[in-house]
C-alpha cells in the first residue's frame, strides 16, 4: 500500500491517504498535549507505545465481537486503518472516579463507582470538548438515535473486555475515552486506545501508568508507557 498526501494532522497522529480510497495510513507522534493544548511536550517513544498498544487491543476487541478500524500494523509507529468518518462525540467510560469526574462531583480520586458511568462530550477543541447528553446529540444531529444505541452497546462491551484484559495484567482500568467512526454505513471503533486515552493504575500500588504522569508532572512518564506495553506483550 502506498502512503500518499497527508489528510490531517492531529495532536498525537498524522493521517495519510493511501492508493486505496477506503484505507488510511496513520503515523503516531511523540507530541503530548494536555488541558486542551495549553500544556505541550514530548514523551519519548510514546508514538511507538500507543500504536502498538492500540493494535494489540483492537485485535483483542475484534475477537470479542467489537468491530474496529484496525487493518494492519506496519511497524512500531504506523498502522493501516479503515477510512472512517469520525463521529464528533468523545465517549468516556468510568469505573473509578478520577480527573474531571472526581472534581465535578466532589469524589475522592479512587472511589469505585457503583455503576459504570458513560459520558458524551462534543468533540470540539475551540469549545474545550463540553459534556453533552443524548438530547444534545440528537438536537445537533451529531449522530442518529440508532448510532447512539450502537455506540452505547459497544462502549459497555469494550469496557467489560478491557477491565478483564487489564486485570489479568495487574492493571486497574480507571476510565477511558473512545471515538467511533462510520465505515460503509456501520459504526465501528476508531482512534486509539492507549495510556494517552485511558487511566491505568497498577493493581497493587495504584501507581499511575498513564498520561496523568505528564499532566501532573509526576515524572517517570516514558517508563510508565513502556511498562504498560510490556505488560500487554
Ligand atoms: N480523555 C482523553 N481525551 C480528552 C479528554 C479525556 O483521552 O480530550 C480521557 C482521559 O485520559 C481519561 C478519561 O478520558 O482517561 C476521562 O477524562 P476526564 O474527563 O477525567 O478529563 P481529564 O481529567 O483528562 O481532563
Amino acid at each position: 500500500m502506498e502512503k500518499l498526501e497527508m489528510l490531517y494532522e492531529g495532536k498525537a497522529k498524522r493521517v495519510y491517504k493511501t492508493n486505496k480510497p477506503d484505507i488510511f495510513h496513520i503515523v503516531y507522534k511523540d507530541d503530548a498535549t494536555a488541558f486542551n493544548g495549553v500544556k505541550k511536550g514530548t514523551i519519548l517513544d510514546k508514538g511507538a507505545v500507543n500504536n502498538q498498544m492500540s493494535a494489540i487491543i483492537f485485535e483483542m476487541l475484534e475477537t470479542k465481537g467489537v468491530p474496529t478500524h484496525f487493518v494492519e500494523l506496519l511497524n512500531e509507529r504506523e498502522m493501516l486503518v479503515k477510512a472512517v468518518e469520525i463521529l464528533p462525540i468523545e465517549v468516556i467510560v468510568r469505573n473509578i472516579a478520577a480527573g474531571s469526574l472526581a472534581k465535578r462531583l466532589g469524589l475522592d480520586e479512587g472511589t469505585v463507582m457503583n455503576e459504570t458511568v458513560l459520558e458524551f462530550c462534543y468533540k470540539n477543541d475551540d469549545l474545550g470538548d463540553p459534556m453533552i447528553n443524548d438530547y444534545h446529540v440528537a438536537a445537533m444531529k451529531l449522530a442518529t438515535a440508532e448510532q447512539v444505541e450502537t455506540i452505547k452497546k459497544y462502549a459497555f462491551m469494550i469496557n467489560k473486555e478491557l477491565v478483564t484484559y487489564f486485570e489479568a495484567r495487574n492493571i486497574k482500568l480507571v476510565d477511558f475515552k473512545i471515538e467511533f467512526g462510520v465505515y460503509k454505513g456501520e459504526v465501528i471503533l476508531a482512534d486509539e486506545i492507549s495510556p494517552d486515552t485511558c487511566r491505568l493504575w497498577d493493581a497493587e500500588t495504584d501507581k499511575k501508568l498513564d498520561k496523568d504522569r505528564f499532566r501532573r508532572d509526576l515524572g517517570d512518564v516514558e517508563d510508565a508507557y513502556q511498562e504498560v506495553l510490556s505488560r500487554l506483550k
